[in-house]
C-alpha cells in the first residue's frame, strides 16, 4: 500500500508514519529527514539548500520530485512505502500522479496549540537519533534534555525556533493546505485526530487502513 500524510507543521507526521511504516514493514520516507541528511553531508544540493531550510522556506519542486522519484523507485518500495512531508505543492502533487499511485492519504488534525507546543518541544538525540518532546508524553526519563540510552545532550532542529514555525506556518497555509481538497476530491482522503498519545493516534491510523 501507498500511503501519504498530511498536516500542518507539528501534527505529528514524522512520528507518527514512522511507527506506522515499521508496523507495515514498508520504508518511511521522510522528504525533510532526506534534506537533513544532505546538509549534514554538505553535498552539492545541502549547501544549496541549508539557508532556505533553516528559514522554514521550502526547497524546489524539481529538486524534491527528483528526490523522490529516485527513493521509491528503490527496491525496498516496491511493496509500498509511507511518504511524509511529500508533497507539500500543487505542483509536487500533480507530478506525483506520474511517479506512483496513492492508495491513501491521512491528513493528521491537531489544534494551534498543540501544534506550537510540540515544535517548540521537539528533541532528538544526536547520537542514537531517538526523538523526544520535552511538551508531551515523548520526554525523558529524567525529565532532563539528556538522551535516556546515551546520556549525550539533547538537540534541536535548526528550523524549531518561533520565528520559523512561524513561516512554515505561513507557507503551509499558502502552499500546502490545499492539498487536503485535491485529495478529497479523489476520494482517497482520510482524516485522523491527531489530538493525544502516539500509541492512541497509530490506532486511529491503522483503522482508518483497513
Ligand atoms: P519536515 O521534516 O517534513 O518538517 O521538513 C523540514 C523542511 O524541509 C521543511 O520545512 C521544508 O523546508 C523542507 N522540505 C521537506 N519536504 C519538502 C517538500 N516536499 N518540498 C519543499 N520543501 C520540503
Amino acid at each position: 500500500m501507498n500511503l501519504l500524510f498530511l498536516g500542518a507543521p507539528g501534527a505529528g507526521k514524522g512520528t507518527i508514519s514512522a511507527i506506522v511504516a515499521k508496523k507495515l514493514g514498508i520504508p518511511h520516507i521522510s522528504t525533510g529527514e532526506i534534506l537533513r541528511n544532505e546538509i549534514k553531508e554538505k553535498t552539492p544540493l545541502g549547501l544549496k539548500i541549508e539557508e532556505q531550510i533553516a528559514e522554514g522556506k521550502f526547497a524546489s519542486d524539481s529538486d524534491m520530485i527528483e528526490i523522490v522519484r529516485k527513493r521509491i523507485s528503490q527496491s525496498d518500495a516496491k511493496q509500498g512505502f509511507i511518504l511524509d512531508g511529500f508533497p507539500r505543492t500543487a505542483v509536487q502533487a500533480e507530478e506525483l500522479q506520474n511517479i506512483a499511485k496513492i492508495d491513501v492519504v491521512v491528513n493528521l488534525i491537531a489544534d494551534d496549540e498543540t501544534l506550537i507546543k510540540r515544535l517548540l518541544g521537539r528533541r532528538s538525540c544526536p547520537k542514537c537519533k531517538k526523538e523526544y518532546n520535552m511538551a508531551t508524553s515523548l520526554i525523558t526519563k529524567s525529565g532532563k534534555e539528556i538522551c535516556d540510552i546515551c546520556n549525550v545532550p539533547l538537540s534541536k532542529r535548526a528550523d524549531d525556533n518561533e520565528q520559523t514555525i512561524r513561516t512554515r506556518q505561513e507557507i503551509y497555509n499558502k502552499e500546502t493546505k490545499i492539498l487536503i481538497d485535491f485529495y478529497k476530491k479523489k476520494g482517497i482522503l482520510k482524516e485522523v485526530d491527531g489530538e493525544g498519545y502516539p500509541e492512541i493516534i497509530v490506532d486511529r491510523v491503522i483503522k482508518v487502513l483497513e
